[in-house]
């Protein structure tokens, strides 16, 4: 009876050579305080210099997500004292983001993008074991983060996953993020309530700093029943800010809300607004590549069902094995099938990605090809597949390993006969009325040909030798 209302807050390490503001290189994983100068550890007189790199791929990004871009764009300071942030205040942006008003589709549906912006990133705070003091590193401050902001139109946990790996896959087909969470380079806050339907919104809670998308999904979970308990007793949910606890799976207060005001935001007086040219922009389009959900509709042209071309589309390994196969002119729907269920599930089982198998887009082609000329069951197909993934040649394989369909009606009736006389139970059960005891006969039949005569054949024969319906 209540509908949950999800909005997120992604923050996205920019990927570029260097900072925001400032020339230091942006290192993963080096040494503490390697990477740091005056202006991004804040010392005064110091001045920041817009990294442009860093504008144009947050541009970029605006643009794939379909958002207006202003003519003007600003930096903003906000003002909070914390540690890792020697300056006191982050350099953002408040009233003139680089984007607003965009989308990202998922499953069909346009979740609203209110703002895009660019901002730099803090350092971090160390607690070594075992020591009364903190550390800080200031190596990630001032790395170069574009922050989106969704509207409140996320409607469960799931969806909020998957939009989260939709933008991974766009910021990744970009080029402008690694947006990996594992390494902190893509970041969630998460903003819930819950509502009765068409009722007016609720009041929200955040939940701050989710470094997985599965975290995301679990705190939301844990989050959207916890109101509810509260709602159903007749209490009311209190605005704050929590933080998800891996281990226990729940939420807890972190702190209640601070409000904008709190912030002092004001224009940054060392960098004055600048201009977004329209042949700027227009160079940046020209530099976008072909998105997952243009390939999507690609893909739907090419007569791939939408869900199987979506998924597809927006696996960035995947999808170029795809064009590959899809060139060979097997059917597109037969080869997506085989990459989504047989294909997929080998790599996760293996923990491989297709780049480190033997498997050629060819191969699959030629694999997908046997089948649909009737040389080969489908059965056989997956048979063989774990060694096609492995490099071999299917047809190579059929034809040393006799594993072509057999096509010849008499030679299957004689096994069926064979097989009907060898078991006088099962075909008693079968004439009693168990039809479905017609499997195990089948499943001997298919053995003794190795799975190389067609299941339909064999079922319509072992029917007719019984004198049962198929
Ligand atoms: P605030 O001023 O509190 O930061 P914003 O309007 O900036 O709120 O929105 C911050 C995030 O919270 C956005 O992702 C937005 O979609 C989401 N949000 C806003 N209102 C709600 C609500 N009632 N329930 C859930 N999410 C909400
Ligand atoms: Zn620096
Ligand atoms: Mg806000």
């Amino acid at each position: 009876m209540y509908e949950p209302v999800i909005g997120l807050e992604v923050h996205l390490h920019l990927k570029t050579k260097t900072k925001m503001f400032c020339s230091c290189t942006l290192a993963y994983g080096d040494p503490p305080n390697t990477h740091v100068c005056p202006v991004c550890l804040g010392l005064p007189g110091s001045l920041p210099v817009v990294n442009r790199e860093a504008v144009e791929k947050g541009l970029m990004l605006a643009l794939a997500l379909h958002a207006e871009v202003p003519a003007f764009t600003q930096f903003h300071r906000k003002n909070y004292f914390y540690p890792d942030l020697p300056k006191n205040y982050q350099i953002s942006q408040y009233d003139r983001p680089i984007g607003s008003g965009g989308y990202l589709e998922v499953g069909g549906r346009r979740i609203g993008i209110k703002r895009i912006h660019l901002e730099e990133d803090a350092g971090k705070s160390l607690h070594p074991e075992g020591v009364g003091h903190t550390l800080v590193d200031l190596n990630r401050a001032g790395a170069p983060l574009v922050e989106l902001v969704t509207e409140p139109e996320i409607q469960s946990p799931e969806e909020a996953r998957e939009f989260l790996v939709r933008l991974q896959a766009i910021a990744r087909a970009l080029g402008v993020s690694d947006a990996s969470p594992e390494e902190g380079k893509m970041r969630a806050d998460v903003n819930v309530s819950l509502r009765r339907p068409g009722e007016p919104f609720g009041t929200k809670v955040e939940i701050k700093n989710l470094n997985s998308f599965k975290s995301v999904q679990r705190a939301l979970e844990y989050e959207i029943r916890r109101q509810e308990k509260i709602l159903r007793s007749g209490g009311r949910v209190e605005q704050a800010t929590l933080a998800f606890d891996e281990a226990s799976g729940k939420t807890f207060v972190m702190r209640t809300k601070e409000t904008e005001s709190d912030y002092r935001y004001f224009p940054e007086p060392d960098l004055p607004p600048f201009r977004i040219g329209k042949e700027w922009l227009s160079a940046l389009k020209d530099r976008l590549p072909e998105l997952p959900a243009e390939r999507a509709k690609r893909y739907q042209r090419a007569g791939v069902r939408p869900y199987d071309a979506e998924i597809l589309a927006y696996d960035l390994e995947l999808a170029p094995f795809f064009d590959e196969a899809l060139k060979t002119g097997a059917d597109p729907q037969k080869l997506a099938n085989w990459l989504n269920a047989d294909v997929k599930g080998y790599l996760a089982q293996n923990e491989v990605s297709i780049a480190d198998t033997g498997l050629t887009p060819t191969n699959l082609a030629r694999l997908v090809q046997l089948v649909e000329a009737g040389t080969i069951t489908g059965r056989v197909a997956k048979e063989i597949l774990p060694e096609v993934m492995k490099g071999a040649d299917p047809e190579a394989l059929v034809e040393e390993r006799g594993l072509k369909a057999v096509t010849d009606e008499g030679a299957i009736r004689a096994l069926v006969e064979k097989v009907v006389a060898e078991n006088p139970k099962v075909v008693e059960q079968i004439r009693a009325g168990k039809t479905k005891a017609i499997n195990a006969l089948l499943g001997q039949v298919m053995k003794a040909t190795r799975g190389t005569a067609p299941p339909d054949l064999v079922r319509r024969l072992l029917a007719e030798a019984l004198g049962v319906e198929a």
